[in-house]
């Protein structure tokens, strides 16, 4: 028998969340972000949960022809466009868009067009409107824009943003108030759609913001942007990774006892531990706290002591129907249909739910919950 860990993928819940996020914007196109092979869940794994998208953005040419070849004819995207020349081969390939952030790329698009007539493309010019990571400067774009729309290639230009701040406050204001007024006055006057909005942006600005295409990340694998000020069931969003594993043995400690490496825990009490098949080479954050919480036949409890590479120590005191074997969620949903939200966990190692779901390893064995 394989290990028992598993990460299952839940399709449903993915199409859920989807949903939610076109309830907040009903009047745009809802691209899902699928970049870092659909953090972590696996491109083909969600597909089927997010094929109801109006498009799709990722980082990687490959990760776009991997939705090519699942049959996906909807638009696809370049978040961070492309990164040489010949890329631009690959994209007419695939039909793929791409964001524009550097002089280098316009570059490209105008060599481009020497040799290859015939292509088209609708890119996405990026500007920088406080981010400072990519895009061009509210001051250039006007040029940058006129440079473009005069390239036979380029077929349409959709104005593009990201913001810093849109899950909380910038400069002790509404987080994306200053970017959007920077953003809105140096597009004014030039035709084109726009796209701004992330998940943060979605849920919690939805009523003031314009996007005609917002770009959904988070949200649809089930992690609140803006955690803890709201967390899932506030938004009304649901897992859709469950790391899930089984105790594999019982010990009893006696008051005064230590569990694991560096004996980081010490029991004031006699305790009966559960030792779960998961460990940091699975992907489980190995800064997290005593206290951690995980779900034991759908029942909540804690980790104790430090995360070793292939196991860890949970609490069993108060469960004393649970055995080897018992099933243990490290996050997502019980097979009870219990719900521990990746956000919980991600908070007792100081990180969020977006590097654990990226962060599970190749050892561990997927499942699609149809
Ligand atoms: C990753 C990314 C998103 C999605 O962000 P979430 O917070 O996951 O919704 C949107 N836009 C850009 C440019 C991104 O890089």
């Amino acid at each position: 028998m394989p290990r028992p860990i598993t990460a299952i993928i839940h399709q449903q819940a993915l199409a859920h969340n989807l949903s939610v996020a076109r309830q907040c914007m009903p009047n745009s196109q809802v691209f899902a972000v699928v970049k870092a092979n659909a953090y972590g869940h696996g491109i083909e794994r969600v597909y089927a949960g997010l094929e109801g998208a109006d498009g799709f953005a990722f980082l990687d040419i490959e990760e776009g022809a991997r939705l090519r070849a699942l049959g996906c004819k909807k638009p696809l995207m370049l978040l961070e466009g492309i990164f040489a020349f010949e890329d631009l081969f690959a994209c007419v390939k695939h039909e793929m868009s791409f964001a524009i952030h550097s002089r280098h790329q316009v570059q490209w698009l105008k060599q481009f067009a020497e040799i290859a007539p015939d292509a088209h493309f609708d890119v996405f010019l990026k500007m920088n409107s406080g981010m400072n990571r990519l895009g061009f400067e509210p001051q250039q774009y006007a040029e940058i824009w006129q440079e473009l729309h005069q390239l036979n290639n380029v077929r349409s230009i959709t104005h593009m943003t990201h913001f810093s701040d849109a899950d909380g406050q910038r400069f002790g204001q509404d987080g994306i108030q200053y970017q959007n007024l920077i953003f809105s006055q140096a597009i004014q006057g030039f035709e084109g759609k726009i796209s701004l909005s992330n998940s943060a942006a979605i849920l919690r600005h939805h009523q003031t913001l314009h996007s005609d295409i917002v770009r959904s990340g988070i949200m649809l694998y089930g992690s609140s942007p803006d955690y803890p000020t709201h967390t899932i069931q506030d938004w009304n969003l649901q897992p859709s990774m469950s790391l899930r594993s089984e105790i594999i043995a019982i010990q009893m400690i006696q008051t005064g006892e230590s569990i694991g490496y560096g004996s980081k825990f010490i029991a004031t009490q006699n305790m009966r531990i559960g030792i779960v098949a998961c460990g940091y080479a699975d992907g489980y954050q190995r800064l997290s706290a005593t206290g951690t919480p995980v779900l034991v036949d759908s029942i909540k409890t804690q980790t104790l002591g430090r995360i070793s590479m292939d196991m860890l120590a949970v609490d069993l005191t108060a469960l004393p129907q649970a055995n080897v074997g018992s099933e243990v969620v490290l996050w997502g949903r019980s097979s009870q249909g219990v719900a521990l939200p990746i956000d919980e966990v991600a908070a007792s190692s100081g990180t969020i739910g977006y590097e654990l779901m990226c962060a599970v390893t190749a050892r561990v064995h997927f499942q699609i919950d149809a």
